[in-house]
């Protein structure tokens, strides 16, 4: 089975890819440069599965007949902000703007909110369309609570400033190996794996 992933983030890729090989199954994940580049897609859905679904779609169009396209979204849902910034995590300071500036903006909103509602959960929602036009929608949360002031050095967007329930540490402060096995991203590419594994055997 050949998947091609929507996205230009190696990093992403590469865990895709690990993800796969650990699970013994016969994926290739191939990137979009392979076909020409990830077509221009506007993400101006309201939903996550949305712009997954947007994404995927536009990829699945320019695949040999017998390939699949898997695309994924995801972001910070923050209860008290009634679940925002939401599909706009990437862009909450505005366009353009970088990982630093949104977070900023993130603190700056919760700034007089107290620690026992700064609850947050990131969410990703992948899609995956089959070469016949079939599709999935595989989803994964990692419920937490964010905190006043960032802190360590990993990881990227709001990995800083958020805490996973149960721990003490952010995201930017544990090994990308505890983070995968906790995060959204990592829940919705099990459920893949799975999927996969169920179809294959
Ligand atoms: P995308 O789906 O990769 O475009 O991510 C959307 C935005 O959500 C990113 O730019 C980050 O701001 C935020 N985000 C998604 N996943 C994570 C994560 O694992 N850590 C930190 N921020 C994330």
């Amino acid at each position: 089975m050949k998947l091609y992933l929507a996205t230009g983030n190696l990093h992403k890729i590469e865990e895709l890819q690990a993800m796969l090989a650990a699970a013994n199954l016969a994926v290739e994940v191939h990137t979009p440069a392979a076909v020409g580049g990830m077509p221009n897609v506007v993400e101006d859905q309201d939903s996550f599965s949305g712009n997954a679904l947007k994404k995927a779609r536009a990829l699945a169009a320019m695949l040999p007949a017998e390939d699949w396209a898997l695309a994924d979204d995801s972001g910070l849902a923050v209860e008290i902000l009634n679940g925002a910034p939401g599909v706009y995590s990437a862009r909450y300071a505005g366009e353009g703007a970088s990982d630093r500036d949104n977070l900023e903006k993130l603190l700056e909103m919760l700034k007089d909110v107290e620690d026992a509602d700064r609850s947050a959960s990131f969410r990703c929602h992948l899609a995956l369309v089959s070469p016949s036009g079939e599709e999935q929608v595989f989803e994964g949360a990692c419920h937490g609570r964010i905190i006043s002031a960032p802190a360590g050095e990993g990881g990227f967007g709001y990995d800083p400033i958020f805490v996973p329930d149960g721990f003490d540490k952010t995201f930017a402060e544990i090994s990308s190996a505890e983070k995968q096995a906790l995060s959204h991203r990592g829940k919705a590419m099990r459920q893949l794996v799975d999927w996969i594994r169920s179809r294959a055997g």
